[in-house]
């Protein structure tokens, strides 16, 4: 059935690539805007993939994907919080400040007051070990910022167990439709009524909007990412704020950047930098852009940055 699926893909980039050929001389590339499909096959075992109608924010009626995920099968997840100030950066995971990634291992824990130039950081007691949330209750209140202050200067993490069997469903376009003008995430701004999320990964991850981390930090609370960029709330369940390499990739062959998901318009996501290191220099300011292969997609915003993409041009399931 999935390969049926990529060949009647397949098919269709072909019929549209031969059609849009036709007239190539005389438009430029992007009104040729080559359209590719979303290929449901990309998907990993994990995740289930149906076809649904679906009305997206232009108005068209058309079908989309309804994909229902759990937890990553592509990679473990954690570890989040070091237990002491001499754990090294295999027991922690990372956080992201001024566009930078720091792993988080003991030292960084027990450097955080000079980190952040505040003396009330100090996350551990006079045997080294680290004030680390340790019951589901903690970490729900701990990552709540209107929680008293019990809670500062502790290193928050939810783990796997407490969100066994939660699921969460995406719908995206089978195809995107590129707008002419683009969307604004839900959160970001007046009259921003897009989605909140910015896409998945192929493992059925979800790409979210940024992390709060102000509000993180002014609670004194560090709730680091793993090494895949990721952490879990009990409501969302485990989700990137980065994308570090660590989710499955599809390499491109033509040395572009390798693609790591679709956004929520259905458009393709892939990594920042093309195998040359450098970020293509014509990105709009959603971090899209057009090539004949891939037609319109994204690149993400660098790991330490806190952000995958800012907007959409794609139509997106409201
Ligand atoms: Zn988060
Ligand atoms: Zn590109």
């Amino acid at each position: 059935m999935k390969k049926f699926r990529s060949l009647l893909t397949l098919i269709t980039l072909l019929m549209l690539v031969s059609f849009y050929s036709c007239s190539e001389d005389d438009m430029p590339d992007l009104e040729l805007g080559t359209v590719v499909a979303v290929d449901p096959s990309l998907f990993l075992e994990g995740t289930t993939v149906t076809t649904v109608s679906c009305t997206l924010s232009d108005g068209t009626v058309t079908t989309c994907y309804r994909i229902v995920a759990g937890t990553p099968t592509d990679h473990d997840m954690g570890p989040w919080c070091p237990d002491n100030i001499t754990d090294g950066e295999e027991a922690g995971g990372i956080w992201l400040e001024n566009g930078e990634v720091y792993d988080v291992d003991g030292e960084f824990i027990k450097n955080l007051a000079t980190f952040y130039n505040d003396q009330n950081w100090l996350m551990y007691d006079a045997n080294g070990d680290i004030y680390v949330t340790d019951s589901e209750d903690d970490c729900i209140n701990a990552a709540n910022p209107n929680v008293g202050a019990e809670y500062r200067n502790y290193c928050v993490e939810c783990i796997p167990e407490y969100i066994t069997g939660l699921t969460q469903t995406w719908l995206i376009p089978t195809t995107p439709v590129k707008l002419t003008n683009s969307a604004s995430f839900a959160g970001m701004g007046a009259g921003a009524s897009g989605p909140a999320i910015r896409g998945i990964a192929f493992n059925g991850v979800e790409f979210s909007a940024s992390a709060p981390v102000d509000n993180i930090l002014g609670a004194y609370t560090i709730a680091p990412f793993d090494d895949a960029g990721g952490h879990i709330n009990v409501h969302q369940g485990y989700h990137y704020h980065a994308a570090t390499g660590a989710s499955e990739q599809v390499i491109q062959g033509d040395g572009h950047a390798a693609m790591i998901g679709y956004a929520a318009d259905g458009h393709g996501i892939y990594e920042q930098l093309n195998n040359d290191g450098n970020e293509p220099d014509d990105l709009d300011s959603c971090r899209g852009h057009s090539d004949d292969i891939r037609g319109y997609h994204y690149h993400v915003d660098a790991p330490g940055s806190n952000n995958f993409i800012n907007c959409l041009y794609g139509a997106y399931v409201k």
